[in-house]
């Protein structure tokens, strides 16, 4: 279904990035996987998923804190007909206490990389003549938390940002859309709750159950597989015609 096409996917070494990854190779695309390591692991992956999928995988190296590199991510790439702009970190802390450089480091991967990456990738999808860009928005990116300020409002940016990428590719053969999970257990998710603990003095299970998932109606995590399946949908011909707009993967989270 995706044999011929380029995916690159941001923050890729880990969690819902290699998810997606590996269900877009499934499928047939070539992927670059990224983070801001350089490590035998890393690259580790990437040969794994050619492996098991007899497609191309790479990995390239770059940190999306700085504009360039996520730039020269891309162009490094030489193609990308599917970009998935994943890559994020978390910190939790009331905002008169946040600590300004976490604020610019959250901005930074998770709203200003998404930017530069799309605009090194636009013309490379208009050149091949189809493009589907996807944007790792969050619950977050709809809805508000105590303690979250950066998160909220990276995600909340990346939400807007993907509406204006697709007004401005709406009469091309390109598509930009968001996917907004709730709680996917990944790495991310494990680094917030010993913070969540403390703050709200639980013990884990406790604030596992009526901190984090307590906005999940389904009391469920979603996986990496399904929100993988929902990368892979997005770059259907099903979804040729969805641009502009944000799915929710949150077992209900929204609808509250
Ligand atoms: P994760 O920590 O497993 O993955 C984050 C990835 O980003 C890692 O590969 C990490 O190496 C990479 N990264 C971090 N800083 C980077 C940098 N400076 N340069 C390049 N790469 C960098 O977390 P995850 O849960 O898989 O999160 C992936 C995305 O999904 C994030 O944007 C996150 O906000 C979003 N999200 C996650 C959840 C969840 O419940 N896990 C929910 C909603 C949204």
């Amino acid at each position: 279904q995706l044999k011929g096409k380029t995916a690159i996917v941001t923050g890729s070494n880990s969690g819902i990035g290699l998810g997606m990854a590996k269900e877009l190779a499934k499928a047939g695309a070539d992927v670059v996987l990224n983070s801001y390591t350089d490590n035998e692991e890393d690259h580790q992956l990437a040969k794994e998923i050619s492996e098991e999928t007899g497609t191309s995988a790479r990995y390239i190296q770059g940190d999306l804190s700085k504009g360039d590199q996520a730039r020269r991510l891309v162009e490094q790439a030489g193609r990308c007909d599917i970009l998935i702009n994943n890559a994020g970190i978390q910190h939790v802390a009331p905002i008169d206490e946040f600590p300004a450089e976490k604020w610019d480091a959250i901005i930074a991967i998770m709203l200003s990389s998404a930017f530069h990456t799309t605009a090194v990738a636009l013309p490379m999808m208009r050149k091949a003549g189809w493009g589907r860009v996807i944007n790792l928005a969050s619950a977050h990116g709809l809805t508000a938390s105590p303690y979250k300020s950066a998160y909220v409002s990276a995600k909340h940016g990346v939400v807007g940002m993907t509406k204006v990428v697709a007004l401005e590719t709406a009469e091309e053969p390109i598509t930009a859309n968001a996917i907004c999970p709730g709680y996917v257990m990944t790495p991310l998710v494990e680094s917030q709750i010993p913070d969540t603990m403390k703050q709200y003095d639980m013990d884990r299970e406790t604030a596992i159950r009526e901190v984090l998932l307590k906005r999940q109606p389904s009391k469920e995590f979603a996986t990496v597989e399904q929100l993988g399946g929902v990368a892979t949908f997005l770059c259907s011909d099903a979804a040729a015609q969805i641009t502009g707009t944000t799915i929710s993967v949150d077992g209900g989270w929204t609808a509250l």
